[in-house]
């Protein structure tokens, strides 16, 4: 069963329900933005030997220098909330991350970024001999001080406004510069890397039920309409929800209560502002060990132009654009399913209203705010961004809307049709 409403009518109920009826799961909409979220587990039986507690410790280390050297964005525990599932037999963790004004551009995109560090942790950690310059270095100055270093990071953010950051694993690294920055100031891989010793990180693969070493942190929860559990919601038939963890180090700026952890705990519960950055992955590069990462041959999906989750407002921003160039159209777009705000990259489309001309090299965007019924344009030019541009906001037509198509047609059964199909989706792909 589906329930489709607004998380305070959600949680208003789901708060009244005994703690054995709380067995609920979020989705995490196809092409919606989203936190970076883990499903950290592992059989305690299987692996004796292992502290769930202090590979968690290590893993958010680990994640943080990943987000700074990808994308520059400085993050620590802090940010991280962590709930806890584990009974006596199966260690389980999930963890939130809640960035102040950053969040993926959707959570297969943000699957792309997992599989890559993890590939790096585990060619890292597999690699025997020290042929490579970040192994070596990475014995000598792999402390806990360092560790502790990445811990106390400072969470300052200085985004671009409102912008999509692209980045693959070319990173333009010099192999010769020992301050472990790229020359645009960016952590590298082997910046990384110095942070830990090989053995700490080896920590951080467990062995599954058929005896196989496989990696601490689900890679299979970055699927299309991904269900996701909710805090204090169990396994149907079993005794341990999800509760914060005793090591949790995140507060909500508000009060700590059930409430504001839950609000926090959803994955797609990200507001626009113009100061959020979309981060979005896609790496395409051979690594040193000539391995070819398994995500390059989904790039494609991401690129170009395929329908948002409202053709009809593709449409009239494909006609509003044309009249001005006929080659114009959508090169990208980014939905966020809360607050109903659609970004759109245009391509062969510059005019913008800060100049009220045609930039020459840089393309515009769109803003769609569905709920007020407007758009108004941003603009991707270094000098418009500078100021933060934003032009007056223009009414969208009522033909876009799926209320004038019911209107049309009494008959029509619009809403419960699409929630059939999409609730039929979903359970195709609905996970264990
Ligand atoms: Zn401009």
């Amino acid at each position: 069963m589906y329930l489709v409403s607004s998380y305070e009518v959600f949680w208003f109920y789901y708060n009244q329900l005994s703690d054995d009826k709380k067995l609920h799961y979020e989705i995490i909409p196809e092409g919606a933005v989203c936190k970076l979220y883990f499903d950290l587990e592992y059989s305690i039986p299987d692996n004796p030997e292992s502290c769930g507690v202090r590979m968690v410790d290590l893993f958010i280390q680990y994640v943080c220098l990943w987000l700074e050297a990808e994308f520059r964005v400085k993050c620590n525990r802090k940010n991280v909330l962590d709930l806890d599932a584990s009974t006596e037999r199966k260690f389980s963790r999930h963890l939130i991350f809640n960035l102040s004004h950053v969040t993926f551009q959707d959570n297969v995109t943000l699957g792309y970024f997992v599989h890559h560090i993890m590939e790096k942790l585990s060619v890292f950690c597999e690699s025997t001999n020290s042929s490579s310059k970040g192994t070596e270095q990475t014995s000598d100055t792999g402390t806990s001080t360092d560790s502790d270093k990445v811990t106390n990071a400072a969470m300052k953010i200085s985004p671009p406004a409102g912008t999509v950051e692209e980045v693959s694993s070319s990173d333009t690294e010099d192999p010769k510069d020992k301050s472990h920055k790229t020359r645009e100031g960016k952590l590298t891989t082997d910046g990384v890397f110095a942070h830990f010793t090989r053995k700490q990180l080896s920590t951080l693969f467990v062995q599954n039920k058929h005896g196989e070493k496989t990696a601490f942190c689900d890679m299979g929860v970055y699927t299309k309409n991904r269900n996701f559990r909710l805090y204090l919601s169990r396994k149907y038939g079993k005794k341990n929800p999800l509760r914060l963890a005793a090591e949790n180090e995140f507060e909500p700026h508000s009060s700590r209560n059930d409430k504001t952890i839950f609000m926090h705990s959803l994955i797609s519960n990200v507001k626009f502002t113009p100061k959020t950055r979309i981060l979005k992955f896609h790496g395409t590069q051979k690594n040193r060990h000539g391995r070819l990462f398994s995500k390059t041959s989904s790039t494609a999906c991401l690129e170009g132009y395929k329908a948002s989750p409202y053709p009809e407002v593709d449409g009239f921003l494909i006609e509003h654009t044309r009249k001005l160039d006929s080659s114009a159209g959508i090169r990208h777009w980014t939905y966020f399913s809360q607050g109903e705000v659609i970004v759109y990259e245009m391509v062969n489309y510059r005019y913008c209203h800060n100049v009220q001309r045609s930039h020459k090299s840089n393309n515009v965007m769109f803003v769609v705010d569905l709920k007020k019924k407007v758009y108004y344009q941003k603009c991707l030019d270094p000098v418009c961004r500078s100021h933060n541009f934003k032009s007056s906001e223009f009414p969208l037509p009522e033909s876009v809307f799926p209320s004038y198509l019911w209107e049309d047609d009494p008959m029509f059964d619009g809403e419960d049709e699409d929630l059939c199909c999409a609730a039929d989706e979903m359970e195709k792909t609905m996970a264990v």
